[in-house]
């Protein structure tokens, strides 16, 4: 390590990027520091990926008991604890957390806890005591945003959803991004009456309209009450503590208990003081940085949600450790390629979607496109009297028919989609599914039968 500095690497942020650079910084013999103003983990593990997914287990074991009965069970339901399942899932993010803690020892990172700001391009801040490093890494995440509108302050986030120890009874929300939709169809199968506001017509706007379209009928159709095209003006607490919605059309709304804001993040860059090392942001905050996840300035690099890309956990933790393995390892040339990065929503159903949409095809190859498509009824479905429609859409280009696109909503999509993705991302085409022997009797074979 150079004697001029504190440490080889210093990251701003305990979350997915920042634990995985100087992780892999230490196992190329880095000596590296994450600083963490709030609980090790980030976002993903403590108001993020991993709270949610209990919950949305919660909401699927929901539907599967509303299915029993048609399996043959004679159960009764008895009601939903929410306390119980809140509880649980806090204890276990509560380990996780702990886990941490025991793992940076162990792995030779030092642990600073506390607030990050810039000194200058090597000099960090925290709460007042100062480190030096000679690269520094910053993945301080996004925050949620809240409208600037009258009663605003009513509304909770994501971070308030996760905080709830109550269930609520009727709940709007306001979003048509991934968090709001997850959160609508988690609540709404645990037995909460949900409102969605759209300010467009759709949910899941950047999404391929076959998702888009068969996610809303199968929301209508669990009962959640949509709302499209519609603005919330203002927001109103009722002497009874109920929150009344008033939207652009002059309508109000009322007898909500929550209000659950879902309309976007911004970069979580506050109070950092990048001016004093010179780093460049876009005009919306997030850090600008090249495909070597470096900045402006030349030892200080951004990965992660607040370069405004992708933001996934994966994404992150895969940018982080190329940055490493460029920086320690002498792997010169390393970087993360930002294409084809599969994704899945935890709705009800869930949707898995990998590469280019039919529009953006069509945009970028004309008439050379060609879509195979297929809408059916799961055989798990055919036996309840509740139906999920499944529906998949492969997107190829060209002569070769290369698969340039995997769109999959129904139940299994989640976890259907990771090996496609490994497919399309080898360059497959229409031909090596097709001549991919299925497996029998799943959802998944359709994707290798399609005609
Ligand atoms: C509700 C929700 C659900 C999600 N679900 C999924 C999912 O299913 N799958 C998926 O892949 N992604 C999901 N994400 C996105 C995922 O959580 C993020 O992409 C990921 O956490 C980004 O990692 P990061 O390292 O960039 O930032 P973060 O994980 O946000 O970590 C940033 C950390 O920096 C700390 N920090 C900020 N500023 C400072 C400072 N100045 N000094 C010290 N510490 C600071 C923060 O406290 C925070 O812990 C979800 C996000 C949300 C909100």
């Amino acid at each position: 390590m150079s004697k001029k500095y504190d440490y080889d690497l210093i990251a701003v942020g305990g979350g997915s990027g920042g634990l995985s650079v100087a992780e892999r910084a230490a196992v190329y013999g880095m000596k590296a520091a994450v600083v963490e103003s709030g609980e090790m983990g980030g976002t993903c593990v403590n108001v993020g990926c991993v709270p949610k997914k209990i919950m949305w287990y919660g909401a699927n074991m929901a539907h599967s008991l509303s299915n029993a009965r048609d399996y043959g069970f004679s159960i009764e339901q008895n009601g939903f604890n929410w306390e119980h399942l809140v509880t649980k899932r806090d204890n276990y993010i509560a380990g996780i957390n702990e886990w941490y803690h025991t793992y940076l020892e162990d792995s030779n990172i030092a642990e600073i806890n506390g607030f990050a700001s810039f000194v200058d391009a090597h000099t960090l801040d925290v709460d007042g005591k100062r480190y030096t490093a000679k690269h520094i890494m910053v993945s301080p995440g996004t925050k949620p945003m809240v409208p600037e509108i009258p009663g605003a302050e009513h509304g909770i986030t994501s971070d308030g959803f996760f905080e709830l120890d109550e269930q609520p009874r009727q709940v709007a929300i306001v979003g048509s991004g991934y968090i709001a939709v997850e959160l609508a169809g988690v609540l709404k199968a645990l037995g909460t009456d949900v409102c969605l506001y759209l300010r467009k017509e759709h949910v899941l706007r950047e999404f391929d309209a076959m998702l888009r379209e068969n996610l809303l009928e199968a929301m209508l159709d669990q009962g959640i009450d949509i709302m499209p095209s519609t603005q919330i003006v203002e927001v109103r607490k009722e002497e009874d503590g109920s929150l009344t919605l008033i939207d652009d059309k002059g309508h109000n709304s009322s007898g909500f208990d929550q209000l659950v804001w879902a309309i976007g993040r911004d970069p979580n860059t506050a109070g950092m003081k990048l001016d004093a090392a010179g780093i460049e942001t876009d005009d919306q905050g997030y850090i600008i940085t090249d495909l070597y996840q470096q900045t402006n300035v030349d030892n200080i690099f951004a990965l992660g949600d607040v370069t405004g890309r992708a933001p996934l956990t994966p994404v992150a933790i895969a940018a982080a450790r190329r940055l490493a393995d460029r920086l320690y390892n002498n792997q010169t040339d390393r970087h993360l390629d930002y294409q084809l990065i599969p994704t899945v929503v935890f709705s009800h159903p869930p949707i898995g979607t990998v590469g280019l949409t039919e529009t953006e095809a069509r945009d970028k190859h004309g008439e050379a496109v060609k879509i195979y498509q297929t809408r059916f009824t799961a055989m798990y479905n055919a036996m309840s009297r509740h139906k999920v429609k499944t529906a998949m859409k492969l997107v190829c280009v060209g002569a070769q028919e290369k698969v340039v696109g995997c769109h999959i909503i129904g139940p299994g999509s989640d976890e259907m989609l990771q090996g496609f993705a490994v497919a399309i991302r080898m360059g497959a085409t229409k031909k090596d599914f097709d001549d991919t022997v299925a497996i029998h009797p799943t959802s998944s074979e359709e994707l290798v039968t399609m005609r």
